[in-house]
């Protein structure tokens, strides 16, 4: 099922292509599957992003990606707190963290984060509320992928960094005067969530994924919210209680009235 384009076709996924590196400095060590293999993070890792990219394939009618000719590569990072990708070198980056306070960035929701932004447009930018848009889409789709406790990066860090089920703001009206992405993205993952909870995790992922690409590089919330209600308009029709939460997870965030 795919609620807002072509539905993925039944034929098998072929595995995708996953190349580890240990950074040193700054040189990129290719790791051997011997060496991955015996490295807890690099294994993690390797397993969290080919969850990821089946799951994409499976469910967003993405192009495959992760090929022998296109490969998705990894460099371990040891002692740095943080994941992230970089679509210039086409490189996901992930921290080995300090041991103590936060531990290896390697587990399925952060991979999952960091792969959708490798799937996003990379002009759409990293402010605002087009940046917001794509945030909170890697998040949502994130957490489905990995099972939904809406809590990005707990296995990673006490509580996690965000919780898209509570955020601190939940309406519009609480948004300070220039708000901070993560502030304008809960509003659109707290949609999210409560929609999930009538249409399900993957609709509702197919609904924020979709209607985010559609709208090119310049999404804002309103546009998010009038493209996923109409789409499950489209998909459920009208009266229906699914039309119906979208619609109403959106107004209980005052996204739109
Ligand atoms: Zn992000």
């Amino acid at each position: 099922m795919n609620v807002t384009s072509t539905a993925a076709t039944g034929m098998p996924l072929p595995a995708p292509t996953v190349l580890l590196y240990n950074q040193q400095g700054p040189a990129l060590v290719p790791m051997t599957p011997q060496e991955v293999r015996a490295d807890t993070n690099a294994s993690t890792a390797l397993k969290s992003a080919r969850t990821t990219i089946n799951w994409i394939a499976k469910h967003l009618g993405e192009a495959p990606f992760a090929t022998p000719t296109n490969p998705v590569r990894i460099a371990l990072q040891p002692n740095y707190n943080n994941a992230y990708w970089d679509g210039d070198k086409k490189l996901l980056t992930l921290g080995g963290g300090d041991g103590t306070k936060y531990k290896a960035f390697t587990s399925l929701d952060t991979v999952a984060h960091e792969l959708i932004h490798a799937r996003q447009s990379p002009t759409v930018g990293y402010s605002g509320e087009s940046g917001a848009v794509t945030e909170s889409v890697a998040d949502l789709v994130a957490e489905v992928i990995d099972g939904g406790d809406w809590r990005l990066a707990a296995d990673v860090f006490q509580g996690g960094f965000r919780d898209l089920a509570t955020p601190k703001v939940s309406h519009r009206s609480m948004l300070q005067e220039n708000p901070g992405i993560h502030a304008l993205a809960g509003l659109s993952s707290l949609a999210g969530v409560r929609s999930a909870k009538v249409v399900g995790g993957t609709a509702m992922a197919q609904l924020w994924w979709n209607t985010a690409k559609a709208l090119g590089d310049r999404p804002s919330l309103e546009l998010l919210a009038q493209g996923t209600i109409n789409s499950a308009l489209k998909y459920w029709g009208a009266g229906t209680r699914e039309a119906q939460a979208v619609r109403d997870a959106w107004v209980s965030v005052g996204v739109i009235s």
